[in-house]
């Protein structure tokens, strides 16, 4: 009889650093980070699967560095003495490389194995003709790359970083995995609570018909709208709620291109209307949303109440350079007094609740 192993996954979404060099930390974080939910949600799909066999048991944990000082010594330590493990360093964004290269050279020193995925490594490999310098540098120091999205490809990375031999890159960039039914993002409260307002957050679809030419989003996710069914998303929020979570980030980057976007907001009003549950979330959207028929009715109904419009210039000739046609500042002000004022929705909210934030967040 073999003795039973407990393979830990480390899952670390890295900061950033300031013009000092410190590294930017909050109290409490003010955007969620889906990836790092997603990825926890994967791995103990994984972990339930027992893709390891059925002698290993995979035990995972996360850090969020924008709210969380990361352990990392005490990580190699337990890492060591455990003699089995990994760390994995995921959604790294292109301003989050440079430290996210700090830490993996950190853990690559004392031989544990890292991956880095995220949109820097993906949009990359995507989208430029050779491997940049930076993740050359990575290559070199032994960080395996992984591009694309995970579902469907983690047990494999998983068994690889298990036995010892995990390949220099995995590029899935190819495969656009279907969301029906796939692992939902999750995080416990005990995580949820150092976000600012203790918001959660979810992809209820990915990918985006637009062509903005600065936009990493369509390389790597792809123009076709795949979706999660309502279903799944009410029971993540069923669970979410038990546990106390009652506001979500919806991370689409463009909720309005979600071909089921009204399906899913008749299963929010449903959770709100007869299940009483009082959630709420935020979402973002471009600037055409408020032409397509009940969607900004919906939205106010099914408790969104922070919308991210993809403004980003209101000179169009670098609208139009930067192919983003759809933006026509000349319906702007009729866009956002739509948003403003929904006729009779949410009348009796405070002002606040129905303010619409011009800035733009991306996830890329
Ligand atoms: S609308 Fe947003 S997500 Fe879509 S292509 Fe443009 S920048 Fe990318």
């Amino acid at each position: 009889m073999t003795t039973p192993k407990t393979f830990r996954v480390i899952l670390i979404k890295p900061s950033r650093y300031d013009d000092t060099g410190y590294v930017i930390q909050w109290y409490r974080s003010v955007v969620p980070s889906n990836t790092l939910a997603l990825m926890n949600g994967l791995t103990l799909d994984c972990a339930r699967r027992r893709v390891l066999g059925d002698d290993v048991t995979i035990s995972v944990e996360t850090y969020d560095e924008t709210n969380t000082i990361i352990p990392v010594a005490q990580i190699i330590g337990e890492l060591k003495k455990a003699g089995t493990g990994m760390v994995g360093l995921v959604g790294v964004q292109t301003n989050q490389f440079p430290r996210a290269m700090d830490l993996a050279t950190a853990f690559r020193a004392a031989e544990i194995p890292v991956v880095m995925g995220g949109f820097h490594v993906s949009g990359c490999l995507a989208m430029l003709p050779e491997t940049p310098a930076e993740i050359q540098d990575a290559l070199n120091k032994g960080v395996t790359i992984f591009a694309g999205e995970a579902e469907e490809h983690l047990d494999e990375v998983l068994r690889d970083a298990f036995e010892g031999k995990l390949k220099p890159v995995y590029n899935f960039l190819k495969d656009l995995p279907s969301l029906e039914g796939a692992p939902m993002p999750s995080l416990p409260y005990s995580k949820v609570r150092n976000n600012f307002g203790e918001y959660s957050s979810f992809d209820a679809g990915r990918g985006c018909p637009f062509q903005c030419s600065f936009c990493t989003i369509i390389n790597v996710q792809g123009q076709k709208s795949r979706r999660r069914s309502p279903e799944d998303i009410a029971g993540l929020i069923r669970a979410s709620y038990q546990q106390g979570i009652k506001r979500f980030f919806i991370t689409d980057d463009d909720f309005a291109r979600n071909k089921d976007w009204e399906p899913i907001f008749d299963k929010l009003i449903e959770l709100r209307e007869q299940e009483k549950l009082n959630v709420s979330s935020t979402i973002q959207v471009d600037t055409q949303c408020h032409k397509i028929p009940r969607f900004i009715e919906k939205a106010k109904r099914a408790g969104v109440r922070n919308v991210f419009i993809g403004l980003e210039n209101i000179h169009p000739e670098s609208l139009v350079g930067a192919k983003k046609r759809q933006n026509k500042i000349w319906e702007y002000r009729s866009m956002l007094q739509a948003w403003k004022e929904p006729p009779g929705i949410h009348t009796g909210l405070p002002h606040r609740y129905t303010g619409v934030h011009r800035a733009r967040y991306c996830d890329h």
